[in-house]
C-alpha cells in the first residue's frame, strides 16, 4: 500500500519543517507549500489530507480552502492562532473539517490527522466498495436510499418521504461533503428555474426532511446548513 499523502501549507518555515519531520516519521508522504498560491498549484487527487494555516501572506488559508472545495472533498485541517476564535468558525464555514489552535503539541496534531484520514478512508472505502449495492441502494451512516426509486431507510426502518424530499436527499447523499446552493437544489429537485422567492420553499422542505431523518431536527447532523452558501450532506457523527 502506498503511503498517504499530506500537503502542509504554512509560511513559517520552522513550523512547516517540524510538521514535515513529524508526519514523515509517521510514514506519511509530506508535500510542502509556503503560500496559498503554491498550495493551489500542488493540489491534486493524490493528496489525502491538507494541513492549512489560516494566516498566510497573500492568499489567506480561508480563501485557499474555498478554492480547494470548488472541486475536492479532501479533508482539511486548519491551523489557527489561539487568539483568533473567529478564525475557527470562518474556517469551518469555508469547508474545513477540523482545526487545531497554535501552539499545539505534536501528539495533538498526529491525533487530528489520523482521525481525519480514518474518517475519510471509511467514506472512500464505502463509496468504492460497499456504498452502492446491487439494488441501487446507497448506504451512508445510518441512512440508506434507493437511487432508482423513492425508498429511504434509517436503521433499517422505512422512512416516508415526499417526492421532493426524496430528490433533495438523493442529490445531497450522492455527493457527501459537497455544498449545494439553494439554486442548485431547487433546479435539481423541482426541475424549474430558480428565483429568489424559492428560498423559503426550499427551507420548508428541508425542515420537513430533517424532521424525518434527523434524531434531533433542531441540531441536524446529516443535512448541514452552510451559512450563506447552501446545504451539504454529512455522513453522520457515528462515522467520525
Ligand atoms: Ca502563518
Amino acid at each position: 500500500m502506498s503511503a498517504q499523502v499530506i500537503l502542509v501549507v504554512e509560511d513559517e518555515m520552522d513550523i512547516r519543517e517540524g510538521i514535515r519531520i513529524l508526519l514523515g516519521g509517521e510514514g506519511y508522504t509530506v508535500l510542502e507549500a509556503g503560500s496559498g498560491e503554491e498550495a493551489l498549484e500542488q493540489i491534486n487527487e493524490a493528496i489525502d489530507l491538507v494541513v492549512l494555516d489560516i494566516m498566510l501572506p497573500g492568499m489567506s488559508g480561508i480563501k485557499v480552502c474555498e478554492e480547494i472545495r470548488k472541486n475536492s472533498t479532501v479533508p482539511i485541517l486548519f491551523l489557527t492562532a489561539k487568539s483568533q476564535e473567529s478564525d475557527k468558525t470562518l474556517g469551518l464555514m469555508a469547508g474545513g473539517d477540523d482545526y487545531l489552535s497554535k501552539p499545539f503539541s505534536y501528539a495533538e496534531l498526529i491525533a487530528r490527522v489520523k482521525a481525519l484520514l480514518r474518517r475519510y478512508c471509511v467514506y472512500q472505502g464505502k463509496k468504492q466498495n460497499l456504498l452502492l449495492d446491487d439494488n441501487h441502494v446507497l448506504t451512508s451512516g445510518r441512512l440508506q436510499i434507493a437511487l432508482d426509486r423513492n425508498d429511504v431507510w434509517k436503521d433499517d426502518k422505512a422512512i416516508d418521504l415526499t417526492e421532493i424530499e426524496y430528490k433533495i436527499l438523493a442529490l445531497l447523499m450522492q455527493h457527501p461533503h459537497q455544498i449545494f446552493s439553494v439554486q442548485e437544489i431547487y433546479e435539481k429537485a423541482w426541475e424549474e428555474t430558480y428565483t429568489y422567492s424559492a428560498n423559503s420553499t426550499i427551507m420548508v422542505h428541508i425542515r420537513r426532511l430533517r424532521t424525518k431523518i434527523e434524531d434531533d431536527p433542531q441540531n441536524p447532523i446529516y443535512i448541514k446548513n452552510i451559512w450563506g452558501k447552501g446545504y451539504r450532506y454529512e455522513t453522520g457523527k457515528e462515522v467520525y
